[in-house]
């Protein structure tokens, strides 16, 4: 029987559309059926188990799953035998401390001695602690951690923070960050020859994908005595594309370019003369 690689994403939450959506854009159909217990794919050999993102690093420590999508925060509270292979880009956010907006806090994490800090994330805190060697008392919640100082429950709180609002409403304010966290791709330790190979071909996949997100293709017009200029400034995969235009004395010129330098070359390029500058996004990218 042909073997089947399987990977565990999150059934719903956060991270659940994004997960879907990087499977789709490698080509891969997943039947997101009304049993959404588990699918299959139609046109690769891979099988996909909706889980809470609690349980998916035990699920891939034990091999029930080869392969998981969940964020690093997870992982690292887990503490599971498992090997993180790939960052995917999405889901970032960072575990934060927080304490009440009128607390005055020295940004010195001292502050903390003797306070109790609620969290759902008592091993990242506890470790923490004892890398700045502060006594504090941890309250393990599972959800709404942003109530507590509120309620009396705790003076302190660790959390998940992305835009900051959800601390800003209710009367917190950020003062640490003790981890940066997005999505990882983990896997088992111990893969099959054959699953590995899998894997392998997976990965070409959404390596192709990241690039061509980082990526975008630029098409544009410029006068010939300008062409040297031009093209000194884009990279492209190889090196530019020129094309005569139907006009006599200029040329369409295509490259590739990256998004962090993007802003800066088009700046330079229509201060040389290029014109009807066109950015096209681009699908898939195989260098
Ligand atoms: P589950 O039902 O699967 O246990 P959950 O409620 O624990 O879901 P979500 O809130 O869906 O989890 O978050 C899943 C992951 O999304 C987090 O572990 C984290 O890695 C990431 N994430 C990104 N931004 C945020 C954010 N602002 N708040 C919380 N998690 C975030
Ligand atoms: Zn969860």
């Amino acid at each position: 029987m042909e073997q089947k690689l399987t990977i565990a994403i999150q059934k719903s939450g956060r991270l659940h559309d994004d997960s879907m959506k990087l499977l789709k854009e490698c080509g891969i159909d997943v039947s997101n059926g009304v049993n959404k217990l588990k699918a299959e794919a139609s046109n690769f050999p891979i099988e996909v188990y909706f889980l809470r993102d609690d349980d998916i690093p035990q699920y891939v420590e034990d091999a029930v799953a080869d392969i998981g999508i969940v964020g690093e925060n997870v992982v690292y509270e887990k503490k599971k035998a498992v090997e993180v292979f790939d960052k995917l880009g999405f889901g970032k956010c960072r575990l934060s401390i927080a304490v009440p907006r009128n607390e005055n806090y020295e940004s010195n994490p001292n502050y903390l001695q003797g306070k109790r800090i609620a969290t759902s994330y008592p091993v990242l805190v506890q470790q923490y602690l004892d890398d700045n060697l502060i006594n504090a008392e941890i309250h393990e919640i599972s959800g709404s951690v942003e109530i507590a100082p509120g309620i009396g429950l705790a003076d302190a709180i660790c959390d998940l923070v992305s835009s900051g609002s959800t601390l800003f409403m209710n009367g917190l304010k950020e003062v640490e960050t003790i981890l940066q966290s997005q999505a990882v791709l983990i896997k088992n330790n111990l893969l099959s020859n054959e699953k590995q190979a899998l894997l392998e071909k997976l990965l070409f996949r959404i390596h192709a994908v990241k690039k061509a997100k980082n990526n975008k293709y630029i098409l544009l017009n410029a006068p010939n005595e300008k062409l040297q200029e031009i093209i000194s400034y884009l990279p492209g995969m190889k090196s530019p594309t020129v094309l005569p235009l139907a006009e006599t004395g200029w040329s369409s010129v295509h490259s590739v370019l990256n998004e962090n330098d993007f802003w800066e070359i088009i700046e330079k390029l229509k201060h040389a003369g290029a014109q009807g500058i066109l950015v096209i996004p681009i699908e898939k990218m195989i260098i």
